[in-house]
């Protein structure tokens, strides 16, 4: 995508969207989240590290999936959590 980020999201030609506007993991506990990032590796919305479970952190250190999108309107970024490279499309 952007020369000089990571081979991750260099590798990325289309950004993943999400399909619904909540963490699926908090729904299923009742939980309560702030932010939402979709995962670019299977597509999943999960919830940011300034919510209390962070599901998308332990999601992409759990399953290895490295970069997520931010599923906020209005905001354009990736973010590769092996590189810490964070990128405005
Ligand atoms: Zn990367
Ligand atoms: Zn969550
Ligand atoms: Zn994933």
């Amino acid at each position: 995508m952007n020369a000089g980020s990571c081979a991750h999201i260099d590798g990325i030609v289309e950004v993943k969207l999400p399909e619904v506007l909540e963490c699926e993991e908090c729904v299923k506990i009742g939980a309560q989240w702030v932010h939402l990032r979709t995962c670019q590796a299977c597509g999943v919305t999960l919830c940011c590290d300034s919510s209390p479970n962070k599901h998308a952190s332990k999601h992409a250190h759990g399953s290895g999936h490295p970069v997520i999108a931010s599923a906020q309107p209005g905001e354009r970024w990736l973010y590769c959590y092996p590189d810490d490279a964070f990128v405005q499309y």
